[in-house]
């Protein structure tokens, strides 16, 4: 059948499984336009969408809504996107070939409907597999498929976090078995001492590129290893190093058996890190190698992004833990367990350390990146011990700085000015610095008015979700109602939304509640708060903050000016960060490695009042937002924290609230605020981007690990 012949129903069905759909908005807005209701209700998943619709009443309801020509335009143009030949990739990692970047990551951040992650880490590997596509970079990852995901999150009546493990059935996700070109599924075995792990895989397409997910759940295993993979970062030390290890040999063992020979390969974090052991040992068996010659083979084509100075943040396991899980490979290495066990070592003789996953990586790969120029200077300094015979600025670890997805994050009315003003085809070059030059041309109303549509959008979605939490805890008709008028358009409004890890400090505002209560209540130049955010459903630290900052939302003077949105997802993200005035970033530096939310309100056109830290402390030129503080930091947090909150007070009372505020007199405008928006999304929007991000891995990582011509080599070994 030729694809001209495809029914209405077939065209839609081959878009919702390919996640191409979920950064084209026009495709988005066909399922919208399906059934709302549905929609809203089923997650975003179109597959479930679909589902609910017999072949003939979704004919049925084409027609009624006008949907198939548009239908056909948008199978089109994904039929021309996956055959398009003249890509940047096909121009610049053509030495890449056919042999693609083979690229691993325990969290993908794709779509809300596909709960694959926690928080930024995972967003950015979605954001990154995105760009890959678009810029059509030979890529194929690899990572868990958790079918209970991470979690939803319920915020009780005391404000305490529950978590709550909805069951993601695969058969109604975008994703198709993985199997060998005869039809038979595909089946990893990984060993252990105490016997093997399977897993099956499942395949979801983003764009070109193509992502396996392995899944343990499976008739091959013991009852307890079917759950091995059923949640993200959900278990103990023990579920957490099979995990691992599935993700990297077992990861690893996939990607060869559907015939894949990566010419780089990319540990995103360190949690695959055992990836590159199996590499090794394939070559001591295919290319009768002893250990060293095949590692230097190997470590060559390895690259490793580190992802946090936060302690707490790189796996360690002890010995018995590492010994039942890495003894086998580590015999098939010829090293033994004892003699393995330094590559996950600082000091390989040193019995008294345990095993880190971090150390492992950078051992085990030539180059290796922070992921901003700030975290780059903090991670050499933090592991100069790796390379004693090295100067700090001598270490082999670079940087790229992160950057986000445009398609995804910027906001379908912002994307018309974008489409007014900037070149043709702006988002096939959103990388490049000439394309974003046009945005000096948008009038300051137009840039206003979209941004108060969008604002206005955000409080009314911030309303929906308060509103359901109220309806399931069974509050009264009253406080529901109340709920349809907080939050005031007018109002300057300052959103936080991130993960509830402590070091972010949600809760610095509320160190001078006094302050806060007065800028809330200013009758001429009040403000008003959005915060939201997960805590790890160990961390009883991040718990009790979000719980502060639920309380002081009921209090009398706070209420309706200060909300807490439950369940921060990709979804609620997308809402906030495409309608607030204001984006607070307030981390205890130089903890936040980069941080990525605030580059995604960049783009919509809200500005960032941020602590000089990660992407920040190399984004900030004066007047392309707001800055906490001076960037130093104090040996005791107390301080810091102190220091940091009296900061932030004033960068609020004298710069934030009377530059809103101030108005021009003639057509109402708040002009300087506006330009301040346009020079933050003209200087920032092309560098912390994730095209430009993907380019940089291209020439800094792929291209030199593929054995290839590097084109920036000054921070790479
Ligand atoms: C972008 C994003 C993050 C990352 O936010 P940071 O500012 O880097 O902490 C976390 N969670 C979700 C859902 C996101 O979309």
């Amino acid at each position: 059948m030729s694809k001209e012949q495809l029914s209405f129903h077939d065209k839609l069905y081959a878009l919702a499984r390919n996640y191409w759909w979920c950064w084209q908005p026009e495709v988005v807005s066909i399922f919208q336009d399906l059934d709302r209701i549905r929609w809203r209700q089923l997650d975003h998943n179109p597959i479930l969408l679909l589902d609910e619709f017999t072949p003939e009443q979704l004919e049925n309801r084409g027609r009624e809504a006008v949907l198939h020509s548009r239908v056909n335009y948008a199978y089109r143009r994904w039929v021309e996107y996956m055959n398009s030949k003249h890509t940047w990739g096909d121009t610049h990692a053509g030495v890449l070939g056919h042999n693609p970047v083979a690229y691993y990551s325990a969290e993908f951040g794709i779509h809300e409907s596909l709960p694959n992650y926690s928080g930024g880490l995972g967003v950015l590997a979605g954001d990154h597999l995105k760009s890959a596509s678009d810029l059509g970079i030979p890529l194929v990852a690899c990572g868990l498929f958790y079918q209970e995901g991470y979690f939803s999150q319920q915020i009780d009546e005391t404000g305490w976090q529950r978590e709550v493990y909805p069951y993601v059935d695969n058969v109604r996700l975008a994703v198709k078995q993985a199997c060998f070109p005869n039809g038979e599924k595909v089946i990893v075995q990984v060993d252990t001492r105490k016997g093997p792990i399977f897993a099956q895989a499942w395949q979801a397409d983003v764009g070109r590129i193509k992502l396996f997910l392995l899944d343990c759940n499976i008739e091959q295993n013991s009852p307890e290893d079917r759950k091995l993979t059923a949640r993200l970062y959900g278990g103990d030390q023990r579920i957490r190093i099979r995990q691992e290890l599935l993700l990297g040999v077992g990861g690893t063992r996939l990607l060869t058996a559907l015939g894949y020979e990566p010419s780089a390969i990319h540990m995103n974090e360190g949690h695959s890190a055992f990836a590159p052991l199996e590499y090794i040992r394939m070559r001591m068996v295919e290319d009768g190698l002893s250990f060293d010659e095949a590692s230097r083979k190997v470590v060559w084509h390895c690259c490793f992004t580190t992802h946090t100075p936060v302690p707490a943040g790189h796996d360690r396991f002890d010995w018995n833990l590492y010994e039942e899980h890495l003894g086998p490979i580590a015999d098939q290495l010829g090293l033994g367990a004892a003699g393995l066990v330094g590559l996950g070592r600082v000091d390989p003789n040193n019995q008294h350390e345990s095993f880190c996953m971090t150390v492992l990586a950078f051992k085990c790969s030539r180059r290796a990146n922070a992921v901003s120029n700030l975290h780059g200077v903090v991670s050499r300094r933090m592991w100069t011990d790796l390379w004693p015979w090295r100067s700090e600025e001598e270490l082999p670890i670079g940087h790229i700085t992160n950057g986000v997805h445009v398609s995804s994050w910027l906001a379908p009315q912002m994307r018309s000015l974008y489409d007014r003003h900037l070149p043709l085809e702006w988002y096939l070059k959103s990388g490049e610095p000439e394309v974003w030059a046009g945005f000096d041309d948008v009038t300051p109303g137009e840039l206003w008015e979209t941004h108060q549509s969008l604002k206005n959008r955000m409080i009314n979605f911030a309303r929906g979700r308060m509103q359901r939490r109220a309806e399931r805890i069974g509050a009264s008709a009253a406080e529901i109602a109340e709920i349809q008028t907080c939050l005031n358009p007018e109002t300057l409004t300052i959103g936080f939304a991130r993960r509830f890890a402590p070091y972010k400090r949600a809760d610095l505002v509320l160190r001078d509640i006094e302050f806060l209560g007065q800028i809330i209540a200013d009758s001429k130049r009040p403000v008003q708060f959005i915060f939201a955010g997960k805590s790890h459903p160990a961390d009883d630290n991040g718990k009790a903050i979000l719980q502060r900052i639920f309380r002081l939302t009921q209090e009398p003077g706070f209420k309706g000016h200060v909300v807490l949105l439950e369940d921060y997802d990709i979804n609620l993200a997308r809402h906030l960060v495409q309608g607030v005035d204001v984006w607070l970033n307030n981390p205890r530096r130089p903890l936040e490695a980069s941080g990525t939310s605030g580059q995604k309100v960049v783009l919509n056109g809200g500005l960032n009042c941020s602590i000089l830290d990660g992407w920040w402390a190399e984004a900030f030129d004066g007047q392309n937002g707001f800055t906490i503080g001076s960037g130093r930091s104090h040996v005791n947090q107390d301080v810091q924290d102190d220091r940091d909150a009296k900061a932030l007070t004033s960068v609020l009372m004298d710069e934030v609230i009377p530059l809103f505020y101030e108005r021009d007199e003639d057509d109402g405008l708040p002009n300087s605020w506006i330009a301040r928006m346009k020079r933050s999304v003209r200087t920032l929007g092309w560098r912390f981007n994730a095209d430009r991000m993907v380019m940089d891995y291209v020439q800094q990582a792929y291209i030199p690990a593929a054995g290839g011509v590097s084109c920036d080599m000054s921070r790479f070994g």
